[in-house]
């Protein structure tokens, strides 16, 4: 039997020689090439109208409801579409976008200036599912929680991962007070109620879900990608101190509820075709179950996505000195696919529906600096990292400011990026 592909294959809107009647598209270094064609929501900076759903292109964001590609205003409904449509969507944006196209005159007036908007959320997040498939973070954080045993049996059997909560996640630009929470120190016999002291970024990517599955019906592997609408960046704030005192036996909890941040242009499953990469499986380790693993699935189940991580603290912007680069790694080292993640979360009956989000995990390389956390960076707090400006950091200050950023190459193929995933830690509330 023919293996399926896993999403609808290189087409016409991936052609590295397309180029935009809009010259910011055409700029090597933005994120939004024609190629790329993310999206969003969002609405004039400012105002209080509804937010528009657009895709972002070069410095400016089209408004497809302006335009007629769309009938509605609700990122949901549309999310819910199959992929062929999908497609075809994509199809007739990357058409009216390209250069010498009839509906130049016509779009030119459905733009906004990227510097001219906010941003939403980029739909509503019904669910929130948090995995684990970065294998260096679980087993370096292991280590620090568990030094006899930092990698639990299962972890190599099954896609790990909580139900986290939707209602605190925002979008880039996000900023938040340092939460307050329960934590029992190693020389202290009782714990108490105070500011984190250990707070800490996660670096992910998020995964947000297209058209749903029924209740009782499960997603098989070779369809499971093709349920993904596209992925964003995730900052998956976390109170260490709170997380270690209160995660046994449930998992967490508060440590990770009171923010979590997403950048807003979605990158669809489309936009991310040609950055496909074979899921291999270190020798030695255990195979997948038959219902997590196909030809399909090791042939292209992964996405080469570089990420990084920077930081700016307060004396830095005091200083008018831009961020500092903390670390670098990359998606396709996860150990698990996202088509793993959808069957394996629908395998007992879940249903998944539009609109929800699966985090992807910490994504660590293989090197300690390659860490997408300070946790590890610092190793457990132990070691200050320290910054070009003389600065130091075991874990988060107020006033920081943490970036993540994505972006995708590929020989043949234009650059394309994920936009910034930007957020803040205030002080606590007193
Ligand atoms: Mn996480």
């Amino acid at each position: 039997m023919a293996t399926k592909p896993l999403t609808d294959s290189i087409n016409a809107t991936h052609d590295a020689a397309l180029r935009s009647w809009l010259a910011s598209a055409n700029a090597d270094s933005t994120d939004f090439p024609i190629q790329n064609l993310p999206f969003g929501r969002f609405r004039p900076a400012g105002s209080a109208e509804a937010f528009r759903i657009g895709v972002a292109i070069g410095d400016q964001a089209l408004d497809l409801k302006a335009v007629g590609l769309i009938a509605t205003s609700d990122m949901n409904e549309l999310m819910a579409i199959s992929a062929g449509a999908r497609q075809k969507l994509r199809g007739a944006i990357s058409e009216g976008l390209r250069e010498g196209s009839p509906k130049q005159a016509e779009w030119q007036g459905a733009l906004l200036a990227q510097s001219a908007i906010e941003m939403a959320v980029p739909c509503r997040i019904g669910d929130y599912t948090d995995f684990y498939t970065g294998i260096h973070h679980a087993t370096t954080v292991g280590k620090l929680f568990r030094p006899d045993e930092p990698l639990l049996p299962n972890y190599k059997w099954v896609p790990i991962g909580y139900h986290g909560r939707a209602s605190s996640i925002g979008v880039s630009g996000q900023a938040f007070h340092r939460p307050l929470g329960q934590t029992k120190g190693p020389n202290e016999s009782v714990p108490s109620l105070r500011p984190s002291h250990r707070l800490d970024y996660e670096l992910e990517l998020g995964i947000f879900m297209g058209a749903g599955n029924a209740l009782g019906e499960s997603v098989g592997l070779d369809q499971a990608a093709s349920h993904a609408f596209g992925m964003v960046l995730l900052n998956d704030w976390s109170a260490r101190d709170v997380q270690a005192w209160e995660y046994q036996p449930l998992g967490p909890f508060l440590a990770k509820n009171f923010a979590s941040t997403v950048s807003p242009w979605m990158v669809t499953m489309e936009a991310l075709a040609p950055f496909r990469t074979p899921f291999t499986r270190a020798e030695g380790d255990p195979q997948p179950l038959p219902y997590l693993d196909s030809p399909g699935n090791r042939a292209q189940g992964g996405f080469d996505v570089k990420l990084e991580v920077w930081l700016q603290t307060q004396a830095m912007r005091d200083a008018g000195q831009g961020p500092q680069r903390l670390s670098q790694s990359n998606f396709r080292d996860a150990y698990w696919t996202v088509a793993q993640m959808i069957t394996h979360h629908t395998v007992n009956g879940c249903n998944l529906q539009p609109g929800d989000l699966l985090g992807s995990g910490t994504q660590s390389g293989s090197h300690p600096e390659q860490a997408g956390s300070l946790l590890e960076l610092s190793s457990g707090g132990k070691k200050p990292l320290s910054l070009a400006n003389g600065e130091t950091r075991t874990f988060l200050e107020d006033g920081d400011s943490v970036t993540l950023r994505a972006h995708c190459v590929q020989d043949g193929f234009r650059r394309i990026g994920f936009g910034d995933c930007q957020g803040q830690v205030l002080p606590a509330r007193t």
